[in-house]
């Protein structure tokens, strides 16, 4: 395999009702610094049906290429078409890097193009660098149960591939009016030619709970002691209107959801102020919540390690602390 014939940075653009996914906006951002590093192109491969007007937002948020399948046959996601077109591109312009966002329809397809590409694919990546001189991808993720950060390689094939969490990289300040080249593809699918169907699509009925939107967490861990001690939890995120989160102990205990797990095996967030009030500060949890703008620990244990993930820390029993903080925050907020 000569590394010279591959070059680009490239990202999956995952389009969903006519929008791009906010994670591929991020990962064009990360892309960026990549491409700027290697002195190479930043490109987007975008696939679906009616979607070439997307390009123009790509090259908004930092992109210099566009690679445009737009087919009827791409109209909704399925692996064996999406696959096709993916390996049809990276076949011919031969990228050096490409990234997915680590959501379903993102690793889904990473995992299958790694099948069919000689090469390999690191999932659920937090953190990405490249070697300038080499084009070397450095992506790192939590390994060993999250006592780690591994840096994984991929020293002998290209492309080199890597799905990467959503909320972790930041996009740039889309720049109106910034152009690029748009090279449109095309394969020869037929409809017999694939076993999946989309039969029907059903919207989710239920209102899921959406913790990486809040602006404020108040997340609580084993440290309030029991189902009713974790009420306070809630008590305090209504007092600001914030959203609850928890540790993964919490959620394990059927104190609440699992949609409320903040960390490596729950969500990731990045709200603007984040309370963390009797969690620890295992690894795990901090990967999830590191990024918020502002994080206030709570706990009583001095040497908690969530003091060294935190910008405010008070040392103290929550049950004393948060009822003082609750009446503060409902006498400012009237
Ligand atoms: P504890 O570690 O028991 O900490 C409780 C804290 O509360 C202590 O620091 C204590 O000092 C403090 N405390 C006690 N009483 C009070 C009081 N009255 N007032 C104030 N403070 C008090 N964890 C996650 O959170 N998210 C994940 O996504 C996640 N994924 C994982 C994946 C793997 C593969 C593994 C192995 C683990 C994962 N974990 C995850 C678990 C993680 O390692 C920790 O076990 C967990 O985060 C601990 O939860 P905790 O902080 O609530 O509980």
């Amino acid at each position: 395999m000569d590394f010279h014939d591959y070059q680009d940075v490239w990202v999956f653009i995952e389009e969903k009702d006519g929008a791009i996914a906010p994670v591929s906006l991020e990962l064009l951002g990360a892309g960026r610094g990549l491409a700027d590093k290697r002195g190479c192109n930043l490109a987007g491969i975008l696939i679906g049906e009616n979607i070439s007007h997307l390009a123009d937002t790509m090259f908004e948020y930092g992109a210099d290429i566009a690679y445009i399948y737009d087919q009827p046959i791409f109209k909704n996601y399925r692996t064996e078409s999406f696959m096709q077109a993916l390996l049809h591109c990276s076949n011919k312009y031969k990228p050096e890097i490409i990234l997915y966002g680590a959501t379903s329809t993102g690793k889904d397809l990473a995992s299958a193009v790694a099948t069919d590409l000689p090469t390999g694919l690191t999932a659920d990546t937090t953190e990405l660098d490249v070697e300038e001189e080499t084009g070397l991808l450095l992506a790192s993720r939590p390994a060993f149960g999250g006592n780690i950060m591994a840096t994984i390689l991929c020293k002998k094939y290209r492309p080199q591939m890597a799905t990467v969490r959503a909320k972790v990289m930041k996009a740039l300040t889309p720049q109106p009016g910034r152009k690029g080249k748009i090279i449109e593809e095309s394969i020869s699918l037929k409809e017999e030619d694939i076993r999946t169907k989309v039969l029907e699509i059903v919207k989710e009925t239920t209102k899921k709970v959406r913790i990486d939107e809040a602006d404020i967490i108040v997340a609580g861990g084993k440290g309030l002691g029991s189902a009713e001690g974790f009420q306070l939890i809630h008590k305090l995120a209504e007092s600001l209107g914030g959203a609850v989160g928890a540790s993964r102990d919490v959620v394990e205990a059927g104190w609440i959801e699992h949609a409320h797990q903040v960390g490596q095996t729950g969500v990731t967030v990045t709200p603007k102020i984040y309370f963390a009030i009797g969690i620890s500060g295992a690894i795990q949890h901090i990967v999830g919540m590191k990024n918020s703008g502002l994080i206030i620990a709570i706990n009583k244990d001095p040497e908690a390690p969530i003091f060294e993930a935190c910008h405010y820390g008070i040392v103290g029993d929550a049950f004393e602390i948060v009822p003082i903080l609750i009446e503060q925050f409902q006498q400012a907020m009237t």
